[in-house]
């Protein structure tokens, strides 16, 4: 299952809880094949993981019809995503008025004569006005609403709709009742629960609507069409069929079509909207470029790398939706209630109706000492109104919604803050672990410095001219990929016009060195010194040229040694400059209450040197890559939750071993697998700034979660003794998921950035 996982982002309608979304998770899940199924009520998203060669679209789609939901299809990046969103806005905010509409005049006739005793019409007339006016509002207005109640009933999975639907039919009933019982008449509230129960929706999909706006902002940045220059001609076409290869013409001010390579010309480009950093980058030939990035100043060619699904920004709007399709670990609890809410909720308003009926003195007391804090209530109504009154509140008050939005939402916001700010945040779970985090984990080089070393001095130790052991080392280096190895060879390359000879053999030892068989059997060591040693090269001579570039190596510099033949023959030094912004941000984490620690296969004094440089008290060096898995794992013994921020790239071991791997800087290639936290702009302070924002964001989790929590604790009890009128606890239930998701949306002024 694991190897040839697919993973789709599917659409899902007809939801109108959370319940629902956990309904359809369970549905889902049920598949056979199906991994593992995420909904977010917030984003009306599933997220599937499954076998492709056993799970069939369709089994998906059967799957969420049979559990009376609407399958609306695979998400497709880009298009159509705000219309559709402002369409279903449209629909809420008409059912939201017609309820209004029509529950108003019946409001206008009932509210006189309850609060003053004005009668506008005989007793009689007044019972059919009422019911009249009423029924169509619950059952026309109220339709969708009572049609998804007895789906979720059908399919055993009862949701908030069954609640609200109940609620309803049951103060409706009381229209009809009057007729022949002695009982109250709340026909009116049937309606006016259903015009709050609307209000509330529709203000809720609103908030949930600038919860995500962020991502949707950023799918609407792409430019519509692209100019191609064909020839030397230029047409404009759809950005759709702008293909791989193809040569586009940017003019200042526009945005650039997709990702691409400049070709020509040269400008400055402001990339804000993909990194967050609102300095404007300087291109020329050979620089990629971000699709949806604005050219500022100068005409570039850019030659298409990337289109469709596969850009930068389509990527990020596809990382962060599956990471708005996870949960937050804590939201477990929440979920767990949510699930049996609404048959608990059925069970105690019955019996709160059948306690009514008999209303014990105890309960008519209470009543009778509320009544004047509590104007509507009347202990002198009959039991079977008491006990219609108290059940009604205790469906229509109880409200899994604000428990089931607590997370998601705060998840949605904060996922679109990140991506705003160039930070993509993978999953919930990243979020929270993040906030724990006691001990964060820099690799030196690539993470603390440029990873771009310069070779600084070359220092001939053997019996070589300095040109031919330069040579030599740099043919050996030829094979390599490490950024020392690529340096050494371009500065041998200018030195000495070109670097020729002919290359034999060639091993690489990660972490270590290579070794090499140049010119037909001269055998070259470089690397580190004791990779020298370990390659039969005398240790007294190695550590007689250790000692003589010792001063280079506390200086900062990295040091690497090359020998020929079995000799010594040179030293190379480079100098890796840290990053300008290295100590404001470790003190800063410092002051978050988190340890950084540096750790580097460089040898210890060029360790300890950059380490003083950047305010780092601990660091481990001389670590060869497999070595740093184990020092994390010692850091995780001692502090507890440890963070890794590494390129990405030689790193993923120590990324996937950390409770987090942060990978840093990778430009426009965001896709890495082994990263919790990708930060696209390769600057430090970025890392202060996500910290920032799970901090933020999970402390906005906990409030929602408290909220929602104490609010049904507290509101559930009050509703069974008989001290809410329905209105009151319909109006309640609305406000409790409004606040909730407003509550989310105020993450927005929590203060992120990091200068
Ligand atoms: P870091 O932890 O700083 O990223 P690496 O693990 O990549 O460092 O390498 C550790 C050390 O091994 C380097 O400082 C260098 O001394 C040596 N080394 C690794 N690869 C090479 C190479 N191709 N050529 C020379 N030295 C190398
Ligand atoms: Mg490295």
């Amino acid at each position: 299952m694991a190897q040839n996982a697919a993973k789709r982002v599917l659409r899902i309608g007809g939801m109108s809880c959370a319940s629902c979304a956990a309904a359809v998770e369970k549905a889902l899940e049920s598949v056979p094949g199906v991994g593992d199924a995420v909904v977010n009520f917030a984003t009306e998203k599933a997220v599937v993981t499954y076998d492709p060669s056993k799970v069939s679209e369709e089994a998906l789609e059967r799957a969420v019809h049979d559990a009376g939901y609407d399958y609306l299809g695979v998400e497709d990046e880009g298009a159509g995503h705000t219309d559709d969103f402002q369409e279903k806005l449209r629909i809420s905010r008409n059912r939201m008025i017609w309820a209004w509409a029509l529950t108003l005049p019946v409001m206008a006739v009932m509210v006189p004569d309850m609060l003053f005793g004005a009668h506008l019409f005989s007793m009689k007339a007044m019972k059919w006005i009422m019911l009249i006016g009423s029924a169509p509002v619950v059952f026309i207005v109220g339709f969708p609403t009572l049609k998804t109640a007895w789906s979720s009933v059908r399919h055993r999975a009862p949701t908030m709709d069954v609640l609200i639907s109940l609620g309803m039919l049951a103060a409706l009933s009381t229209g009809v009742l009057v007729f022949f019982l002695p009982v109250g008449n709340y026909s009116a509230v049937a309606a006016m629960i259903l015009a709050f129960h609307l209000t509330g929706r529709y203000i809720e999909a609103q908030a949930r609507g600038r919860a995500s706006s962020a991502i949707r902002k950023l799918m609407d940045l792409e430019p519509e069409d692209a100019v191609l220059l064909v020839n030397g001609v230029e047409t404009k076409v759809p950005l759709s069929s702008v293909k791989v290869g193809d040569l586009m013409l940017v003019r200042p001010g526009q945005r650039i079509p997709t990702d691409g390579r400049v070709v020509h010309g040269e400008s400055s480009v402001d990339e804000s909207m993909a990194t967050g950093e609102s300095m404007p980058v300087h291109k020329t030939v050979g620089s990629e470029v971000i699709g949806a990035s604005i050219n500022l100043d100068g005409v570039l060619q850019v030659e298409a790398t990337r289109v469709g699904r596969d850009t930068f920004l389509a990527q990020v709007v596809k990382l962060v939706e599956e990471a708005q399709g996870t949960k937050v670990p804590i939201q477990a609890f929440a979920d767990k209630v949510t699930r049996g809410f609404v048959p608990v909720v059925l069970v105690l308003s019955s019996l709160t109706f059948v306690v009514w009926l008999v209303s014990p003195p105890f309960l008519l007391g209470l009543l009778e000492r509320a009544q004047t804090l509590l104007p509507w209530v009347n202990p002198g109504a009959s039991p079977l109104t008491l006990a219609i009154l108290a059940s009604v509140s205790v469906l229509v008050i109880a409200c899994p919604c604000a428990l089931g939005l607590a997370t998601p939402t705060a998840l949605v916001v904060s996922s679109g803050m990140g991506a705003e700010r160039g930070i993509l945040i993978r999953s919930g779970e990243a979020i929270q672990t993040l906030r724990d985090v006691k001990a964060m984990v820099f690799d030196k080089t690539g993470t603390l410095t440029y990873g771009k070393p310069e070779v600084t001095d070359v220092i001939n130790l053997g019996t070589l001219s300095e040109g031919e052991a330069l040579r030599l080392t740099a043919l050996a280096e030829q094979g390599s990929e490490h950024p020392l190895a690529q340096r050494l060879f371009a500065y041998a390359a200018s030195r000495l016009g070109n670097v020729t000879g002919q290359v034999d053999e060639f091993r690489s030892t990660p972490g270590k060195g290579v070794e090499a068989v140049l010119d037909g059997g001269r055998r070259v060591v470089v690397g580190r010194p004791g990779f020298l040693q370990e390659k039969g090269i005398s240790g007294e001579s190695v550590q007689e040229a250790v000692t003589k570039v010792k001063d280079l190596a506390l200086s900062g510099k990295t040091v690497i040694l090359s020998a020929v033949d079995g000799q010594v023959a040179l030293a190379v030094a480079f100098l890796d400059t840290l990053k300008p912004e290295a100590q404001k941000v470790l003190r800063a984490l410092k002051e978050m209450g988190i340890e950084p620690v540096m750790l580097t296969g460089d040898n210890e004094r060029t360790a300890r040197a950059i380490a003083e440089e950047a305010g780092i008290t601990r660091f481990v060096a001389e670590l060869l890559p497999e070595d740093k898995v184990t020092a994390i794992r010692a850091l995780q013994d001692e502090f507890g939750t440890v963070a890794m921020v590494g390129d990405g790239i030689n790193d993923a071991p120590s990324l996937v071993q950390a409770n987090v791997g942060i990978a840093i800087g990778t430009g426009t290639d965001i896709a890495i697998e082994s990263s919790d936290v990708t930060v696209v702009r390769g600057e430090l302070s970025s890392i202060v700034e996500a910290v920032r924002l799970s901090r933020a964001t999970f402390r906005k989790i906990k409030q929602n979660l408290f909220w929602a929590l104490f609010y049904n604790v507290v509101a559930i009890p009050l509703a069974v003794l008989g001290l809410l009128h329905p209105i009151i606890a319909e109006s309640a239930m609305a406000l409790s998921s409004v606040t909730v998701v407003t509550n989310a949306n105020l993450l927005r002024r929590e203060k992120i950035r990091f200068e």
